[in-house]
């Protein structure tokens, strides 16, 4: 019998209008949990299932109060946050918005005696000075240290994976600690500037024509490694219900470029699509992957969708939205 069924546990969703708030929502209540989801908006292309939606501003201390009211376990996945050109030209918004919001959440969680608190950090709290090379090395979380964050939403993350630690030292709340590696999936943001590289370049190869050129940032070698968002709320979950307390990666370790990543959507989409670079747009750190030897260790589970599966799925999400839209004719899905 699992938690949730033994006794109908409350749990608080933050960033439930968000894209990983908005599908671990979904797979709370269907594990039998009462959600109550909270954020700034409703989720912006499907309902939420959650059994109450709140619409607050969880930057405010009262806010938080209200949220964290009568809640077993609080999964805060609030953020502001966004792809590399967002994260990259908004840093002191970033850090004020989010360590507001992480500093009241633990604190209103602590004072209505929640039992369990999970945190969403990020791979952007890896040193700069280890992923300056396509061919990284897998990033372990013990590596986290010396610091040298990403500079800003990399800083946040890391201050308060530290005061998750303190307040599980000091007042005994059972903290956990997700760093996630570029999430991606259906219901997530692929247009306006905040998108992530999956979501970019499944768009921009949906809107091209066959043999046609969509630019892409940077020089095309950087690396990096994906999660598909299924995935991902099953991880977040696992870790919710173990007993470790310490960080832990949850991504997949395989590792490619962004031009590789071009090459399977262009696949996926049946397409022949030709890349213009553009080195003017940031691209972020060289390289990163994910060490799962502790994800395996801790969870006795790791990913199991390969890239092409999350990403003909992704795809064909975001062509379906484009087409609603009425940014692509119909014709054009049947690739
Ligand atoms: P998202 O932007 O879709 O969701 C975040 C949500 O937080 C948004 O819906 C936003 O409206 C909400 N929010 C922002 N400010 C708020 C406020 N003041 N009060 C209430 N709600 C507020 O992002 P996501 O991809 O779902 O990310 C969820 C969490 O995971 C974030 O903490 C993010 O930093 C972390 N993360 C995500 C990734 C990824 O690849 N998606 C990678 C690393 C870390």
């Amino acid at each position: 019998m699992t938690f949730a069924n033994a006794y109908r546990a409350r749990v608080l969703v933050t960033g439930a209008g968000g894209f990983i708030g908005h599908h671990l929502t979904n797979y709370l209540v269907q594990h039998g949990y009462f959600v109550r989801g909270v954020d700034l908006k409703t989720p912006e292309y499907a309902p939420t299932r959650a059994d109450e939606f709140w619409l607050l501003d969880l930057r405010r201390w009262e806010n938080t109060l209200r949220a964290t009211e009568g809640i077993d376990e609080v999964y805060n996945l609030a953020a502001n946050m966004g792809g590399i050109g967002f994260i990259e030209s908004h840093k002191a918004e970033i850090m004020r918005d989010s360590a507001l919001i992480n500093l009241h959440m633990l604190e209103a969680a602590r004072v209505h005696g929640a039992r369990r608190y999970l945190f969403s950090s990020s791979a952007c709290v890896y040193p700069g000075y280890l992923q300056r090379s396509p061919e990284v090395t897998p990033l372990k979380e013990d590596d986290a240290y010396p610091a040298d964050p990403e500079d800003g939403y990399g800083w946040e993350k890391l201050f308060i994976e530290r005061q998750c630690r303190h307040y599980h030292e000091d007042f005994g709340l059972e903290t956990r600690i997700v760093r996630f590696h570029n999430i991606y999936g259906e219901l997530g943001t692929y247009d306006g500037g905040r998108e992530k590289s999956p979501a970019a370049i499944c768009r921009k190869v949906a809107l091209a024509e066959d043999g046609g050129t969509i630019v892409v940032w940077g020089d095309g070698q950087q690396t990096r490694s994906y999660c598909h968002v299924a995935d991902c709320v099953e991880g977040i979950y696992r870790l919710m219900r173990s007993e470790y307390p310490h960080p832990l990666n949850l991504g997949t370790d395989r590792l490619v470029t962004i031009d590789e990543l071009v090459d399977i959507v262009a696949t996926i989409a049946g397409k022949r699509i030709h890349k213009a670079h553009d080195l003017s747009k940031p691209q972020g750190v060289r390289g990163r992957n994910s060490d799962n030897a502790s994800l395996r260790t801790v969870l006795r589970w790791e990913p199991r969708l390969t890239l092409e599966q999350g990403l003909a799925r992704t795809y064909h999400w975001i062509c379906g939205e484009l087409q609603k839209a009425g940014r692509l004719p119909a014709h054009a899905l049947a690739a």
